[in-house]
């Protein structure tokens, strides 16, 4: 299974050819890169020029005789992929994220359910609204474990986070009907999976809101930005008030018709058009971009999968899956370890579960730090009461120390995967063994 080429080079380059078990699989390291910037060309340099030639860097006005259309059409298109009826572009996915949780209505006295592995985002959002943030266990799939929410719902539970982890979707088909049954409504942080979707729909379109982040490290990007998604008219008129220190501006009023809400108090989340310029670019690769990864992760997976014993990551919807990664379970962190120690020697990228913290045991979330001794997301009976710290998520911390995997990149060749999957069948048999 070791590439001819690569062994080759790896044998002169070690000056002796000597066994092919001993020698690495990849003479030099195979690096995965960011996937959006990869794909910067000349229609992202086009969108930024014309901004820039134009001098309309502001998304609602500017000079000239035709109003800026960068950010304005980036939501209309990103909405038609994600099959809402509105989208809103924000700075930021953290931005998403509180946007969106002002649209819901959250504040004191409101519980919010999410896993205890994500971004500190998903926590601050909820707490900078006074709310409670309660801390769910992760399954096999890393997402929510669906098993693990229903004892947590109070009467105050207002919303449930399914945030779709490093590209796999959460059970949504488990995770719906234990929220609808109750009234509470459900946030799809899709960040990780822009692009991703379950069974057959685009991820942030089935619960009540989607959020995406285009920051550097996510599908698509413009160094910073994000995006709500909605299809409720009243919810799309709340997030684009509080984007836009508490109005809604003549496009925004026209795609909701007429306007619902008077003014109140918001911040300003509005994206440059810059930004939105080259978030457009981007946008029309999307497809391309998950398409690439998926073609690539299905080349490893199918290369590894008759390996006896092998267990992967639970995918709820395995067509749906973004691709970024794939994960191997592994009986103890010791041999996880010894996983990746071997799989670096092969100069063959891989790397444990990454991309969010195991927020409860952080110590400003288990100590409850916030800017104001009197914050009211922890001075209520309930918010002095709760306790978090890495003693409450046990099950979490134990996936996540037993899982690693290949990191994989949409611009890797057929050539490049095929040494991941001849270094994983080098690799994995051995230290499952040993
Ligand atoms: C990255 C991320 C965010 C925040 O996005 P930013 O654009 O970095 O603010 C929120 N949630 C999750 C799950 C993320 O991975």
């Amino acid at each position: 299974m070791v590439d001819r080429r690569n062994f080759l080079a790896a044998a002169a380059a070690a000056g002796t050819a000597g066994a092919a078990e001993d020698q690495p699989v990849r003479a030099t390291p195979l690096r995965a890169d960011y996937f959006g910037t990869q794909y910067y060309d000349e229609k992202e340099r086009a969108e930024l020029m014309e901004v820039l030639e134009t001098r309309r860097p502001f998304r609602w006005y500017g000079s000239g005789s035709k109003p800026p259309m960068k950010v304005l059409t980036f939501e209309k298109e990103f909405a038609a992929r994600m099959r809402t009826k509105y989208a809103l572009a924000v700075t930021s996915g953290t931005a998403a994220l509180q946007a969106a949780v002002a649209a819901l209505e959250i504040g004191p006295g409101d519980e919010v359910i999410m896993p205890a592995w994500t971004w500190h985002s998903c926590c601050s959002a909820v707490v900078l609204a006074g709310a409670l943030p309660v801390f769910a266990e992760i399954d096999e799939s890393f997402n929510i474990d669906p098993g693990d929410i229903e004892h947590r719902i109070t009467p105050a539970t207002k919303l449930i986070m399914a945030v779709h982890l490093q590209g796999n979707p959460a059970d949504l088909d488990r995770i719906l009907p234990i929220a609808r049954k109750r009234g509470i409504r459900v946030l799809e942080d899709c960040a990780q999976s822009v692009g991703g979707s379950y069974k057959g729909r685009p991820l942030g379109s089935l619960g009540e809101i989607g959020i995406y982040s285009l920051q550097l490290n996510k599908t698509i990007t413009a160094g910073e930005g994000g995006a709500v998604a909605t299809s409720d008219p009243v919810l799309f008129e709340r997030a684009a008030r509080f984007h836009d220190v508490g109005g809604l501006r003549g496009p925004h009023e026209a795609a909701v018709g007429k306007p619902k809400l008077d003014p109140f108090v918001g911040c300003n989340l509005r994206m440059n058009e810059f930004s939105g310029g080259v978030l457009l670019a981007q946008l029309r690769k999307l497809d391309l971009i998950v398409g690439s990864l998926r073609a690539n992760a299905k080349r490893v997976y199918d290369g590894v999968r008759d390996l006896p014993g092998i267990k992967f990551r639970k995918l709820p919807d395995p067509a749906g899956e973004l691709g970024a990664g794939v994960f191997i379970e592994f009986k103890t962190k010791e041999v996880r370890d010894l996983f990746l120690a071997e799989m670096r020697k092969q100069n063959v990228p891989a790397g444990p579960p990454g991309g969010s913290v195991v927020l409860p045991a952080l110590p400003y979330i288990e100590n409850k730090r916030t800017i104001h001794p009197k914050w009211p997301s922890f001075t209520s009976e309930r918010g002095r009461a709760i306790r978090y710290g890495a003693a409450t998520c046990p099950r979490t911390i134990d996936i996540l120390n037993r899982f690693a995997g290949p990191h994989l990149d949409p611009k890797f060749t057929p050539r490049d995967c095929a040494d991941i999957v001849a270094a994983v069948r080098k690799v994995y048999p051995r230290v499952v063994k040993a």
